[in-house]
């Protein structure tokens, strides 16, 4: 097998993170993990051939080690029902389409082996203890010393059949507070025998999995462990404990140490998009510092220059990076290529990954839903290449553009406003959601590749492009050569040919709601504060609390592009060498506005937000003393401010301000007549705006694209 990637030679942007590295027996082709993502493709062997082509396009895209999800060594350790698991000779023969798919790209790859132990879903969990985790409705059944021989031996089995199973090694998920981790912390271990007692003893579990399963599998096979370094719950792990445990792993077998942040029950947030990037790199520089082999680093590492810094400073050996890998499968090829720029950045939104993996979906991304579905998103060359234009230049319409011109169309973007983006340029303006502003500098340098005309300040009309039958381009092209002087046709397209298809995703418009007085000057619409056209004054009250009344509240009381030092000391963020666990107490940024969130329903505010980000969107709202009414009942805006109803009373909120977050309608000012012509197809918010969300639109845009070009 041939672990070098093909192509031109790397450039020197990146030499660290470009350069091969010994890991155990194997020699990897340069420093990049693809860290563990549980797809959902792992539980049933007929999702074996997505799973499949799904690792094998990251092994096409560059990187070195793949890390598959977590399969559980055995049924206690599933995290729910029927769950994916690695315990008998069929189940590994059946994953000899993976390893050899990965193989066939030049990469390696390792099987994480994860007993959920207390965080299972499930009645037959077991841990070191019976403390039930607040993620889990399900009490564990504290584990007999047989217990624990057993799993032990279930570990080593699960070693053995990954390697029959053709993986190159094995990863051992010792972080996040699963069973490995509970038995580590004092927290959920309180067991005096031979696996409790004492700091030494929690740790015996992993050591003498990972002793026993050396012995097993022998030399030629990567013994990989993720170890915590910062648990960010009450009585974790001390910051020595850490650094004894990882001595001993060594000392036991293990080849590569790769390390996570934080168990999932943890009240800090790790991963989301307000994490600044690469936050925890000082802690696996701190590690790496005191063992002998290769320490991995991982936690909001998405863009090469931020690896390169990390590995180059010698903080790390490799970095691991598993959403990104979702987000842009040739993160690796574009750095080498001097692509960077084409990178598809994640934006750490959870939305089409982890908040999918806790409805228990399969697994994709938002910024790139062909993520998990390869076998049949994956572009290839259309069969008729068509004419298209794009009305609209939001995420639908970019979206569209780029798959549909990546295979081969011929498209043209007309964008009413002087900026591409529409509700995404939004979101960016929002405190903790910059990073969103790299899924616009991707699709806009991917369109200027591929050589896409993105026509600003033109409104181009469906009826303009539709009406003339053959000539549609013609009439499109006159217009708007009428309206803008600088205006030409791209080289490559006759001013006579016409548009064979025009996809309309104008997106949305704020809904204004019937309110007495929402006319009244200091009513804003979201669009205008976010945008800056508008500003808010001290006092403000936000009408509408839904996912955009949460951001924009936000807005209003926090800065933006908080550093490192700020972000920590607003989450209690200390050094695990102060504090067991490396948690402290939070010290709130005083909030730049006295804010009131309203909305009519009877439910919590925040509760229809994402799974994995709607506790941080609270808990942000908590700190900034934001408060919040539910079952209100506007009765009207005038000078003295916002009259409510609640409780059935009746109620002034005096504020400077009100700013309406009320949900979108639909545009289609520019549709016209046409919506019925099978050549138009409407995306995005201009299709449905209820339940708007860029996940839906993205995807509508791909798999119109697909659809086009059969
Ligand atoms: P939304 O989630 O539909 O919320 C609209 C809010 O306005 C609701 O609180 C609704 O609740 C209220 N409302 C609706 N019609 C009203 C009326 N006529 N009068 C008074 N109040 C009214 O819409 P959004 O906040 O604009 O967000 C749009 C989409 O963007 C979301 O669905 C989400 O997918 C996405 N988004 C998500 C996030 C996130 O997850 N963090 C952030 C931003 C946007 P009541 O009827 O109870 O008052
Ligand atoms: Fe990243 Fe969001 Fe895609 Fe998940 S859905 S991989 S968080 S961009």
């Amino acid at each position: 097998m041939s672990t070098s990637m093909p192509g031109p030679a790397p450039t020197t942007d990146y030499p660290t993170l470009l350069s091969p590295i010994q890991a155990g027996p194997l020699t990897l082709r340069n420093r990049v993990m693809m860290g563990s993502m549980h797809t959902g493709f792992e539980e049933r062997t007929r999702d074996l051939p997505k799973l499949a082509a799904y690792l094998a396009r990251r092994a096409e895209g560059g990187a070195a080690l793949l890390v598959t999800g977590g399969y559980a060594p055995n049924v206690e350790g599933w995290l729910l029902p029927g769950g994916s698991m690695m315990a008998s000779k069929r189940m590994a023969d059946n994953h000899r389409r993976v390893t050899d798919a990965v193989h066939s790209h030049g990469a390696h790859v390792v099987l994480q082996i994860l007993h959920a132990g207390r965080y299972g879903y499930h009645p037959f969990i077991r841990s070191a203890d019976t403390t039930q985790s607040p993620i889990t409705p399900f009490k564990a059944h504290r584990m007999y010393g047989f217990d624990v021989e057993r799993t032990i031996r279930a570990y080593v089995r699960s070693a053995k059949l990954a390697k029959r199973a053709g993986y190159d090694g094995i990863e051992i998920m010792g972080s996040e507070g699963y069973l490995l981790n509970q038995f580590l912390a004092r927290a959920t271990n309180h067991r005096t025998d031979e696996w409790g007692g004492s700091a030494r003893r929690r740790m015996s579990l992993p050591i003498e999995i990972v002793r026993r399963v050396r012995a097993e599998v022998g030399d030629d096979f990567l013994l990989q462990y993720r170890i915590s370094l910062q648990d960010l719950v009450a009585d974790g792990q001390t910051w020595e404990e850490t650094e004894e445990l990882a001595g001993r792993l060594v000392d036991a077998g293990v080849d590569l140490l790769n390390t996570g942040i934080g168990w999932h029950e943890a009240r800090v947030p790790t991963i989301v998009t307000s994490v600044p990037r690469a936050a925890f790199a000082e802690l696996t520089g701190r590690l790496k510092a005191t063992v002998d082999v290769p320490v991995c680093a991982s936690n909001r590492i998405n863009d090469p220059g931020v690896a390169e810094n990390i590995l180059a400073s010698g903080q790390a050996d490799m970095v691991s990076m598993a959403r990104q890998m979702l987000a842009d499968p040739d993160f690796v090829l574009k750095a080498r290529d001097g692509r960077a720029d084409e990178i598809n950045t994640c934006i750490a939104c959870n939305q089409a990954c982890l908040d999918h993996t806790f409805a228990n979906k399969k697994v994709s991304c938002m910024v790139n839903p062909v993520a998990g579905r390869e076998l049949e998103l994956t572009p290839r060359p259309a069969v008729t290449p068509k004419r298209v234009a794009v009305i609209g230049a939001g995420v639908a319409g970019l979206a569209f553009a780029e798959a549909a011109a990546v295979r081969g169309h011929d498209v043209e973007i007309f964008e009413a406003s002087d900026a591409v983006g529409g509700q995404f340029r939004l979101a960016a303006a929002i405190p903790g959601k910059e990073e969103y502003a790299n899924t616009l500098r991707y699709f806009t340098r991917r369109l200027e590749v591929l050589g896409v005309p993105v026509h600003l300040g033109h409104r181009a009309t469906a009826d303009q492009l539709h009406d003339a039958g053959g000539d549609t381009a013609d009439v499109a092209k006159r217009d708007v050569a009428d309206t803008d002087p600088s205006f030409a046709p791209s080289p490559a397209d006759e001013v006579t040919k016409p548009f064979d298809h025009i996809v309309y995703s104008a997106g949305v418009v704020p809904r204004v709601p019937e309110i007495p007085g929402i006319d009244h000057d200091s009513v804003i619409l979201y669009d205008e504060l976010l945008s800056g056209r508008r500003t808010a004054g001290q006092r403000v009250a936000v009408i509408g609390a839904g996912g955009i009344g949460v951001d924009v509240a936000e807005y209003l009381t926090r800065e933006p592009n908080q550093t490192l030092e700020e972000w920590r000391k607003a989450w209690g963020v200390v050094d695990p060498a102060e504090a067991p666990g490396g948690v402290g107490t939070p010290v709130p940024e005083k909030p730049l506005r006295e804010v009131h969130l309203l909305q009519r329903k009877e439910t919590p505010i925040g509760k229809g937000l994402g799974k994995t980000s709607g506790w941080v969107h609270r808990a942000e709202l908590k700190k900034a003393g934001v408060h919040k009414y539910v079952g209100v009942a506007y009765d009207r805006i005038d000078d003295d401010g916002l009259h409510i109803t609640i409780d059935g009373e009746q109620k002034v909120i005096e504020v400077d301000n009100i700013i309406v977050c009320t949900g979108q309608e639909s545009d289609r000012s520019s549709l016209g007549a046409g919506a019925e012509d099978p050549r138009i197809h409407v995306i995005g918010g201009a299709d449905v705006a209820a339940e708007l969300d860029a996940k839906r639109a993205i995807r509508q845009a791909v798999e119109l694209a697909a659809e086009l070009s059969r």
